[in-house]
Formats: C-alpha cells, sequence, structure tokens
C-alpha cells in the first residue's frame, strides 16, 4: 500500500465505505491523510469517577449495567452505569442501541465525553468508548474532530486514519530542508500526524503553524516566479513626453489630486523601460482612476500606440469612452467605442480602423478579446474592474499586440495588504489615497422599513433643490418565494404615488443595451430626477448631480458591494446621503453597522475579508480557488515570514523541480494569479 493506493485497500474500508469517502471526494489513501480535522477536543486526561468534573471528560470504567428503551419514534434511549474502584456515574447515548452489544463483555473501556445535568441529573452524554489499549482511537487522547461530509462520521475517520498511521509516519518532504530549518518548521510528516494524532494541543498548533507556511509560501512563490517571468519579457519602449502630459494636465477642467499625479508618474517611468508594465491601480470609488488611465493613453498615442481599455459593462464602457473622447479630441486622439451593441457596417469599420491604426484607443467590453478585433500597434491595456475579470480574458486582450503591452489594471476594490502581498504579489501597486478636493463625506444611514414615508420626504427635499437619487433594488422582477424588493414594482410604486410628480427612470440587466443607454443618458443629463435600478449600477458609472442613494433590503448585500454602490453618490461639491434600508424592522447587522459608520473602502474591505473570506475581493472568477485549507491571510505575521523566504528562494540557484509537488502546485497558483 501506498499513498496512491485507493481507499479500498485499507482495513476496515469495504465497497460501502469506500464509495463514501469517494462521494466526499476522497479517492486514495494520499486524500485521506490531508483530510485535515476542523477542531480538536482534549480528552487526554483519565480522570476517577470520585473527581470527575461538568465538562469534556474520560473515565475508564467497567459497564455494571446497561439497558436500551425506546422513548418515542425515532429515539431510543440507552443508559448504562459505569464504575471504577472509586465511584459510579450514569452514561446516556442517543439511538446508540449497539453500545448494549459493545459494553457487555465486563472489559475495562475508556470513555470520552461530556460530564453535563440532564434530565435532572449529573451524565456522561453519548461518550465514546473503545476497550482499555495502548493506543485508543476514539478516546484518551486530544481527539480530531473532522468536517462532516455525507454520511461520513468522526469516528470511522479516525478509525482508517489509526490504520494509515505508519505510512503518515514516513511521508515525504515537500519544503526544501534549510527553510524547515531557519523557519523552525515540523516536518511535513511531523505536521500531518499531529494534526491527526496530537500528543498535546500545543503540537496542533505547531503543525498549523507548518503547514500554514507552506500554504502562503507556495502562494508567494508563485507570484515571485510570475513576477520573474515578467522581468523577462520585452516590452514597447514609450518615451517620456513631459510637454505632453503638462499639457493634457493643463487643460483638465481640474487639478490631479497629489495621488493622481504620482501614479501618472509611475506609470510613465514604467512606460520608459524595457520590461512590461504590470501594475495595479488601486483606488477607492471616486479616487479618479479614469483620468491618470487617460493620461497614459495620451502618452502612448504620442509615440504611436494603441491603447486598449475594457470595461465588464456596456453602460461603463460607454462613459469611458465619451470621457476620454472628451479629454483626448483637443490633442487628435482618437477614441472609438466597441461593444456588443455597435453592429453591421459601424462595426466592420471599426474593426478596420482598428487594424489600420486609425483609431488610437479603442474602448470596449468582452467584445475587444474576440478574434476579429486585430490591432495595429497595441501598447497599453487598462483593464478596469479588473477582479471583473477571468485570467483567460485578460490573456486574450494582452496577447493582441507582437510585444507584450504595459497592463494597468484598475480597481475601486481597496485590497488589504495581505491579500495585496500573496495574491496580487507579482504586481506593482499603485494607490489613490485621497479623494479630489471638495468632496464632503457621503452621510451613511441605517433605515427602518416603518419610516419610509419621512425618507421620501427627505428625498424630495434633495431633487426639489435640483440634485438627483437613486434607488436600489436586488430583483428585477417580483418574486413570489420572497419578499426582496424588485425595480418593477418599486418603479411602478413610487411613480404612482410619492414621486407622481417627478420624473423616474428604470434601469436594470435585462433591458436591451441600447434601452440601458437610453436610460443611463437621460439621468446623465439631468432628465430624469430619480433612477431606480439594480446593482447593474454598482460599478463605475459617474453622475456627480446624483447625491441620494437608497439601497432597499441592504442587509442582502456584502460590505464591498455596498460601498461600490454607495460610490455612486458623493461625487460632487454637494453633500451627498446614502439610505440602508433593511428588509424588516429587527436590529441591524454587525454588517450594515460597519458601512455606516464608515467611509473607508480599506477598512471595509478588511472587515469583508474577516467576514467572508477571499473570494469577494479577489473576485468572481477565481473564487474559491484560494482555497487555503490551514492559512489565512489576516496572518500577517506568517505572511512576512513566508514572503522573505519566497523572495530568497527565488534569489538562489535553487532549481523548483527539484521539489515535485511544491512544483506541482506553485505551478498551478501561478495559472491561477497570473495576470498575463
Ligand atoms: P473612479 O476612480 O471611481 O473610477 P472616476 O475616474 O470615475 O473615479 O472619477 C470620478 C469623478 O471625479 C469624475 O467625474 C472625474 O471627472 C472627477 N475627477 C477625477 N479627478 C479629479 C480631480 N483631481 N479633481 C476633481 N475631480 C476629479
Ligand atoms: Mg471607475
Amino acid at each position: 500500500m501506498n499513498l496512491l493506493s485507493s481507499l479500498e485497500k485499507v482495513k476496515g474500508v469495504g465497497p460501502k465505505v469506500a464509495e463514501q469517502f469517494a462521494d466526499a471526494g476522497l479517492m486514495t489513501v494520499d486524500d485521506l491523510i490531508n483530510f485535515l480535522p476542523r477542531a480538536h477536543e482534549d480528552f487526554s486526561h483519565v480522570t476517577r469517577i470520585i473527581d470527575i468534573a461538568p465538562g469534556k471528560a474520560t473515565i475508564k470504567a467497567r459497564c455494571e449495567k446497561i439497558a436500551t428503551r425506546p422513548v418515542r419514534r425515532g429515539l431510543r434511549i440507552t443508559t448504562a452505569t459505569l464504575a471504577d474502584d472509586s465511584g459510579k456515574l450514569q452514561a446516556v447515548w442517543f439511538n446508540q442501541p449497539y453500545r448494549e452489544t459493545q459494553l457487555k463483555s465486563g472489559d475495562e473501556f475508556y470513555f470520552s465525553g461530556e460530564f453535563e445535568f440532564n434530565y435532572n441529573r449529573y451524565q456522561l452524554t453519548n461518550p465514546s468508548a473503545e476497550l482499555v489499549s495502548a493506543m485508543p482511537v476514539q478516546t484518551d487522547r486530544v481527539l480530531p474532530i473532522y468536517r462532516a461530509l455525507k454520511g461520513l462520521k468522526t469516528p470511522l475517520v479516525r478509525k482508517i486514519l489509526a490504520e494509515l498511521r505508519p505510512l503518515i509516519t514516513m511521508l515525504p518532504e515537500t519544503l526544501p530542508n534549510d527553510i524547515i530549518k531557519s523557519e523552525k518548521l515540523l516536518s511535513r510528516s511531523e505536521a500531518i500526524l499531529a494534526m491527526h494524532f496530537p500528543k498535546a494541543l500545543e503540537d496542533v498548533e505547531k503543525a498549523r503553524e507548518r503547514l500554514a507556511f507552506e500554504e502562503l509560501f507556495e502562494l508567494l512563490l508563485a507570484s515571485q516566479l510570475n513576477r520573474q517571468d515578467n522581468s523577462k519579457l520585452e516590452g514597447w519602449h514609450i518615451p517620456f513626453n513631459q510637454l505632453v502630459v503638462k499639457q493634457f494636465v493643463d487643460q483638465l477642467p481640474f487639478k490631479l489630486t497629489n495621488a493622481q499625479r504620482i501614479a501618472v508618474w509611475e506609470i510613465i517611468q514604467d512606460f520608459g523601460r524595457k520590461v512590461p508594465m504590470n501594475r495595479l491601480l488601486q483606488g477607492d470609488v471616486g479616487s479618479g482612476k479614469t483620468v491618470v488611465a487617460g493620461i497614459a493613453a495620451r502618452q502612448a498615442a504620442h509615440s504611436g500606440f494603441q491603447t486598449a481599455l475594457m470595461a465588464p459593462t456596456e453602460i461603463l464602457a460607454t462613459q469611458h469612452a465619451e470621457t476620454l473622447q472628451k479629454l483626448l479630441s483637443p490633442f487628435d486622439v482618437s477614441v472609438g467605442l466597441l461593444t456588443g451593441s455597435v453592429k453591421g457596417m459601424a462595426r466592420k469599420e471599426l474593426y478596420q480602423a482598428i487594424k489600420t491604426g486609425n483609431v488610437d484607443v479603442v474602448v470596449g467590453t468582452h467584445a475587444l478579446i474576440q478574434e476579429t478585433v486585430q490591432f495595429a500597434r497595441l501598447g497599453f491595456v487598462v483593464i478596469d474592474e479588473q477582479h471583473r475579470f477571468g485570467v483567460a480574458q485578460r490573456q486574450e486582450l494582452l496577447k493582441k499586440s507582437a510585444h507584450m503591452p504595459h497592463l494597468l489594471a484598475m480597481t475601486a476594490t481597496p485590497i488589504p495588504r495581505s491579500l495585496a502581498l500573496t495574491v496580487y504579489g507579482e504586481l506593482d501597486i499603485s494607490i489613490l489615497n485621497e479623494l479630489p478636493a471638495g468632496r464632503k463625506p457621503i452621510k451613511t444611514k441605517i433605515w427602518s422599513p416603518n419610516s419610509r414615508a419621512q425618507l421620501y420626504e427627505l428625498v424630495d427635499a434633495e431633487i426639489g433643490a435640483g440634485r438627483q437619487a437613486y434607488v436600489i433594488c436586488t430583483l428585477i422582477d417580483n418574486n413570489p418565494d420572497n419578499e426582496l424588493k424588485s425595480v418593477q414594482t418599486e418603479y411602478k410604486k413610487l411613480q404612482n404615488s410619492v414621486f407622481k410628480h417627478r420624473r423616474i427612470g428604470l434601469l436594470h440587466g435585462k433591458l436591451k443595451s441600447d434601452e440601458k443607454d437610453a436610460v443611463m443618458r437621460q439621468f446623465a443629463d439631468g432628465q430624469l430626477d430619480i433612477l431606480v435600478s439594480t446593482t447593474v449600477v454598482e460599478v463605475g458609472v459617474d453622475v456627480p448631480n446624483a447625491t441620494v442613494m437608497l439601497i432597499e433590503d441592504a442587509d442582502r448585500f456584502g460590505l464591498s458591494q455596498l460601498h461600490q454602490l454607495r460610490g455612486r453618490v458623493g461625487r460632487s461639491i454637494h453633500q451627498s446621503y446614502c439610505y440602508l434600508i433593511t428588509s424588516t424592522s429587527a436590529k441591524p447587522s454587525v454588517r450594515l453597522k460597519e458601512v455606516e459608520k464608515s467611509n473607508d473602502g480599506f477598512y471595509l474591505a478588511e472587515v469583508d475579508l474577516r467576514l467572508r473570506g477571499p473570494g469577494e475581493i479577489y473576485g468572481r472568477s477565481q473564487h474559491g480557488a484560494l482555497n487555503l485549507q490551514i492559512a489565512t491571510l489576516a496572518d500577517t505575521r506568517l505572511i512576512a515570514r513566508a514572503q522573505h523566504q519566497a523572495r530568497a528562494f527565488v534569489e538562489s540557484d535553487k532549481n523548483l523541480l527539484e521539489y515535485k509537488q511544491l512544483a506541482m502546485r506553485v505551478q498551478h497558483y501561478q495559472r491561477l494569479t497570473t495576470l498575463n
């Protein structure tokens, strides 16, 4: 038997059990060995019955009397009197009648269970029981608790693992030896053994440290290697032209923030290097990322390079195209828009212009990555709201150039430092950490649905003062199965009652794209007072005159998503408001209170990471891919250690391929996280 043997080869695993394991995704011996406990309970101290105290307890006793009685349908209770030479106590089991057969022998057993007050007396509840031996599996030790997988009970997993124990002691090492030594880590086999068979709870801590370190090291090594791969690529040289940049900045209707200026400088510097830029531009909603990309596109165009800007939605692409058009047309830089709704001749002509280089900046949706789109000289790729795209989509776009183009990935979802180091370790990062001058912080308030009327008065007053409002609902149509608000009904309701005298628009994902555009345009042009919308407005949409947002059923949204939505207001010098309407009048959740309290996207992202894990932040396409079993991205100290070792590894003359398992896993992570 070896690690790759199927579980059926293991003693005690019949075809039925093997099938259960297989259903849970555990096929081989190696799979089960790596199926780590989710928790441990310390039952390692044997107490004399006379000394027993409430709580977890292990005793060494004989069974004097045992009987089972049916209590009602589906419930049979087995009670036993257990005795050692210091005293007696009662044990009780629910639906475990087999205990009678097991315990009648008169032999001595270990019993491990909870000693607690039940049915008017102290009892040992549902204890595990097994014959006294030198190596107990279910009792008298620090007991591992496994995730309950379909029909697989923890005692069974423990029993099978006990059979595999000799194999675990011989597990090969996966980390380089010098790292184990200098980080004072357990070996792989020691660590896995300590997870399944710890002698004391402290062993589990050491084991976790080792296994978590390994996971983080793999992740960090992958990003270091991606970084190294990038540095070997040859990119386009786009020289810095001070005059061009200055002229552009001078004609802007506003002054750049300091953070914007630094970001522009960093990008322009990267343009001048041989190695293609690989940069993440991170800035909270409203921090002004678009104009930064615009300046860089201007510089690229001046050197004869095309820019492609890919946005996740049609609304957003259209808006970017308009913004860039305004910014760039004074300099004779042409902007094209390629989305699904550009059809027929117009589309053919645009393809032709892109191919011949007649258009300098092409803004678009996924339509940009189609094969038919060929660029004359693509030098710069901008990906807006990059976490909305998968790796493959980004790669498709980058492939449309003879050399690797410079890449600027933009995101409004602030990335906690730990994630930036691990997942985005290969990227250089620019941060826009200040909002344009004169912006007033948005006032956010949780609002009970009971006092809707007052809220509508507030909204009406704002509209009276010339401002505009968003009303956001989760659903498009009403759903008889739940009570969440839909845009259709809210739209009708508002139109026919409180806001009869106002102009209301309706926006959702099921509209045809020209309908969407028309509504968005009306709202942006001030021809609508209220826009009732689903979360399609979540990403990027910019209507500075809108200063009020009502979010219905706010408790149904994630923290980061609420923050993104809220970012649609607060984009001008006027005071803005965001009202989080709860779906019931019950007490608002901790999450909602965090959004009410804080306007800081970085802070909220940290909270989100803590509450919901990295999937929400890292992006939908890779959701779940980073399934760290042991490590948490909140462990910054361990991350720093792993980071240090990953750098050292890359700089050393070690050959990754000599570490077979490490190499396999690192290559897997490299594919998952790379932007190129
Ligand atoms: P985001 O970072 O969320 O993508 P945008 O690029 O949409 O932000 O910019 C938000 C708004 O702020 C736009 O209307 C833009 O014209 C404006 N803006 C950008 N930079 C500045 C600045 N330095 N001063 C004032 N307004 C700015
Ligand atoms: Mg944006």
